[in-house]
């Protein structure tokens, strides 16, 4: 049975993520929300996080600003700020594990995902790096992400697949892509598969050189 872990970044987004939070809850699965540090600037968004995580969905990290990737401005004053003054806004409400996920430029995987001096840090302060394996694009492609996504899923052991509770996103058609899934009997998992695991409790897991900027 091809296994699935669920994530959304990019939020919280006050009018989108609460439904979200409605509709996973209806389908009684649990995700991760990658937030973006800046926009816990917003009351009604720290609200939401504080909703998601008493769901039962995890917490995590997605950059600050959300703007440059670690490895196109890789000095180390930019990576500490990107990463740590977000976890500072999650504070409590992050996952014990610290998951951190990179700005990919649009679910892109090469070498600026990170700098070294972003490897240091997130090595140092014991972050949880996870990066994803399914990227449907739901963002840009509202025709034909739930088909995209469906067939990634059944191309793989376990997927993890990176939706987006920002506005014109997933959020439409996310009960079609959830009861699709169901039906065609995925095993719904919290957890992120290990290939996709960067980094844990300060040591590199599966951290290639490929994915840092020289
Ligand atoms: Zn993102």
């Amino acid at each position: 049975m091809n296994r699935v872990t669920l994530s959304f970044d990019n939020g919280p987004t006050p009018g989108v993520t609460e439904r979200v939070l409605s509709i996973l809850e209806r389908a009684r699965i649990k995700a991760t929300f990658f937030v973006i540090g800046k926009k816990l600037d917003d009351p009604a968004a720290v609200a939401l996080m504080r909703q998601a995580h008493a769901a039962g969905h995890w917490i995590g990290n997605h950059t600050l600003t959300h703007s440059i990737a670690l490895g196109d401005r890789p000095d180390a004053a930019y990576a500490a700020t990107e990463i740590g003054e977000t976890q500072k806004r999650i504070g409590a409400l992050s996952h014990p594990d610290k998951l951190f996920r990179p700005y990919g430029k649009s679910g892109l995987i090469g070498p600026h995902l990170f700098s070294r001096a972003a490897r240091s840090y997130l090595l140092e302060q014991r972050f949880c790096a996870v990066l994803w394996n399914n990227v449907p694009g739901d963002w840009k492609d509202p025709a034909g992400w739930v088909d995209r996504c469906v067939a990634d899923v059944q191309a793989q052991d376990w997927s993890a697949i990176v939706l987006h509770d920002v506005a014109n996103a997933c959020l439409p058609r996310l009960p079609e892509l959830l009861d699709r899934l169901a039906n065609s009997g995925v095993e719904w998992r919290q957890e992120f598969p290990e290939n996709i695991v960067m980094t844990r409790g300060g040591a590199c897991i599966n951290l290639p050189a490929a994915y840092i900027a020289d």
